[in-house]
């Protein structure tokens, strides 16, 4: 997986939590209610995301060394 932000779509309860706290706002729900990301290349990589998820849905891959 080189995608940086990634949604496991089975675990997303459709909460909005990472949506409501991304600061580049790539983050949406999709008519179905699951979590998407618009342009990952966009992700600070701070995991605010991951933080604010309750379900351990959403991670942000690591920067490469
Ligand atoms: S790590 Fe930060 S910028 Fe990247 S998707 Fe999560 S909340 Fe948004
Ligand atoms: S915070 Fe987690 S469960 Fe809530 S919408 Fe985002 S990925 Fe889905």
């Amino acid at each position: 997986m080189n995608q940086i932000v990634n949604i496991n779509e089975d675990s997303c309860t459709g909460c909005g939590a990472c949506v409501e706290i991304c600061p580049v706002k790539i983050l949406y729900l999709d008519e179905a209610g699951i979590c998407r990301v618009t342009d990952g290349n966009r992700c600070d990589r701070l995991r605010g995301c991951e933080r604010a998820c309750p379900t351990g849905a959403i991670t942000v891959a690591w920067l490469a060394a």
